[in-house]
């Protein structure tokens, strides 16, 4: 059962208005006879991009070469896409140039999948001419075409069926599968970003014991990138991320946990991940695997210096077999009892040693005993009890 939100049919009306066809299509029709939430919405229609942008004045062009206009209506933006179909693909990666058509079936042709090739419209209904809503309901990802001819065009295609395997628990249709074997070696043109974005996707999945796949296919050999995973640790992480929270860094974390941080640092940035990323999963790594003493003031001396990653590396730790008693519970409750945790929180400020006349250097490390002192007893942090800890040690 497909219901289309009011602005998605607004558009469609108005092309229809305009002499045009016009269709959901993809990823929303997808989702939609799945019952989940689509993302986001993308049209197809018969109108050119002048005839689109005719339609909707609030508009601008994407990728005007490849036929699509964004259009901008109640604060949303929906990608219109004129019928099109992909010319050559000489460098396994995108087409040399596109044609216009006036072929709803065409343009579906060119899609990856046959569950991303079905389009609807409240008036026609579905139009399904590969049967994918067949293999939605087998859960199956099956090429549209000859998988082994739509692998070639497009390399990235086999990450994506990986990656969509992993999103919505399908299985690669057997003959698919068999075109990724033999295409493997084609992923060594796809760019890094696309690559590890789709890992990503993957990592964060519902399903992402079906990274199985990169190893099992043979892909894993071919990822055109510096210091990729092993099979093993791809094979570890697909059992390890299945009860792992979704967030990046701690996957990627369970993915190079058995790295030395200077190789998780090379490899995160050879997948050219932002710096905050790169250096947060080394980080992560490295205190996971340092002790954490179970008393007070060591937990506090922990939060101080790992409050951003506390809960992370409480969880990576517990997905690597460590039992963590109370600890992560005496953290949060330390953090919600508004111990004073950070040199910032103290009630003596840098500004108060100088009225003393400490200077440079001494107030820094004079602050830092304060914060040692407080984080041993959090009931000494007032500026009287900590100034006169300084006076006594001066004397
Ligand atoms: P997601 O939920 O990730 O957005 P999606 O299916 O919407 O999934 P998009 O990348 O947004 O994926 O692409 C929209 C549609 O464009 C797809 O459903 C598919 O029909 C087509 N498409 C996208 N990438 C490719 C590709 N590499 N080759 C062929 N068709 C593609
Ligand atoms: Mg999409």
């Amino acid at each position: 059962m497909i219901i289309l939100p009011d602005d998605v049919t607004y558009l469609l009306n108005i092309l229809n208005r305009n002499g045009h066809q016009a269709f959901v299509v993809g990823g929303c029709v997808r989702d939609m006879l799945l019952g989940r939430e689509p993302y986001d919405w993308d049209i197809a229609t018969s109108a050119s991009p002048p005839e689109i942008k005719k339609c909707f004045p609030h508009s601008f062009d994407t990728g005007i070469a490849h036929g699509t206009v964004t259009v901008v209506y109640g604060k949303r933006n929906y990608e219109v896409t004129t019928y099109r179909t992909d010319g050559v693909y000489s460098d396994g990666r995108r087409p040399d140039s596109v044609t216009f058509t006036g072929s709803l079936t065409e343009d579906l042709a060119r899609r990856d999948f046959t569950m991303n090739a079905i389009a609807y419209h409240p008036a026609a209904g579905i139009v399904d001419p590969f049967l994918g809503k067949i293999d939605l309901q087998n859960k199956l990802i099956r090429c549209v075409g000859r998988p082994i001819l739509r692998f070639s065009e497009d390399a990235l295609r086999m990450l994506r069926a990986v990656r969509f395997s992993g999103q919505l628990g399908f299985t690669i249709e057997r003959d698919t599968r068999r075109a990724i074997q033999k295409n493997a070696a084609g992923l060594r043109r796809v760019s890094v970003e696309r690559v590890r974005d789709e890992l990503t996707k993957l990592m964060l999945s519902p399903f992402s014991e079906k990274i199985k796949y990169i190893s099992e296919l043979g892909l894993i050999e071919y990822f055109p990138v510096d210091y990729p995973p092993t099979k093993q640790e791809l094979e570890h992480a697909a059992q390890t991320l299945k009860n792992c929270s979704k967030k990046i860094i701690l996957v990627y974390a369970v993915l190079f946990y058995n790295r030395e941080p200077e190789f998780v640092l090379r490899s995160m940035r050879a997948l050219r991940f932002d710096n905050n990323s790169v250096r947060d999963t080394s980080r992560l790594i490295k205190i996971a695997k340092s002790p954490i003493m179970n008393d007070d003031y060591n937990l506090r001396k922990f939060l101080s210096a790992n409050q951003d990653l506390f809960n992370e590396v409480f969880e990576l730790r517990r997905l690597f077999g460590r039992d963590e008693g109370d600890k992560p519970r005496r953290c949060t409750a330390i953090i919600a009892n508004g111990d004073c945790l950070h040199v910032k929180d103290l009630c003596v400020n840098g500004k108060d040693l100088l009225n003393i006349g400490l200077n440079g250097k001494e107030i820094g490390d004079v602050l830092a005993r304060m914060l040692d002192i407080v984080l041993r007893d959090p009931t000494l942090n007032t500026k009287d009890k900590l100034l006169r800890s300084v006076l006594k040690c001066s004397l």
